[in-house]
């Protein structure tokens, strides 16, 4: 093994490690969270490591870096997840590789992706980014839909031709009454998830937690974790 891919299967054990234990902790099952690996800024190499280690789930935050390194890794049985803020004029890219967005946080994003999804005859999973910090009809600072705008988006998704509503995704807030209290913004986003499911069966994907807070998702009720810097390292400059 290259010293790299000892590195990432020594950081992929840990956090393996610590979903199992938020996991018996919460009584749950370990089968009940998937891991997403947060590769942005990572080469595709790493990418391909990952996945001979046994990872099957990876996101990534900017088109720009993503596509290529999607392209350099078609060969893999991945599913990619686009978890950044997305600009409409990116979506026709987007959609050529990720298998689910989960930043989907305007009307205008939702037709949008499914015109490009029909046109690629492709079927997009679409989680619906909630802002709990932002105010009614405005978006977080870090995107996503204030939560009262919830609703309107989940149908817009489900009558969309080429999507598939698959639930809702958060980032703990920076900023605002949540703003170091991961543990409490993860419940609140399991209340909008429940009251979801119940006009959207099968809506039933809730992605939240990063590395330093993947514990308070799990315990809240999260299915997917997205962990990059425990796995990765951490990442040079921005992103
Ligand atoms: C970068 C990123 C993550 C992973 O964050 P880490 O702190 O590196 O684990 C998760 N979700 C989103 C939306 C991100 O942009």
């Amino acid at each position: 093994m290259t010293d790299r891919k000892a590195q990432l299967a020594a950081n992929l054990a840990q956090v393996e490690e610590r979903i199992t234990s938020a996991c018996t902790a919460a009584g749950r099952k370990r089968e009940e969270v998937t891991l997403i690996v947060v590769t942005k800024t990572y080469p595709a190499s790493d990418v391909r490591m990952l996945h001979e280690l046994g990872v099957r789930h990876v996101a990534e935050n900017r088109d720009q870096d993503a596509a290529p390194k999607a392209t350099a890794c078609a060969d893999l049985s991945l599913t990619w997840h686009f978890v950044g803020q997305l600009q409409t004029n990116k979506v026709r890219s987007v959609t050529s590789y990720a298998d689910v967005v989960q930043s989907v946080d305007r009307l205008k994003l939702v037709t949008a992706l499914s015109g490009a999804a029909v046109r690629a005859e492709r079927e997009l999973g679409c989680l619906i980014q909630v802002a709990l910090d932002a105010e009614s009809g405005e978006r977080g600072e870090r995107g996503g839909v204030a939560p009262d705008g919830i609703e309107e988006l989940a149908a817009a998704v489900d009558a969309a031709e080429g999507l598939r509503l698959d639930g809702l995704m958060t980032v703990a807030p920076l900023a605002g009454p949540f703003a170091g209290r991961q543990r409490a913004a993860f419940d609140r986003l399991m209340e909008f998830a429940t009251r979801l499911r119940a006009g959207h069966p099968a809506a039933t994907m809730v992605s939240a937690g990063m590395s330093a807070d993947l514990e308070d998702a799990v315990a809240a009720g999260a299915t997917h974790v997205r962990v990059g810097t425990a796995v990765l390292g951490v990442r040079p400059g921005l992103g």
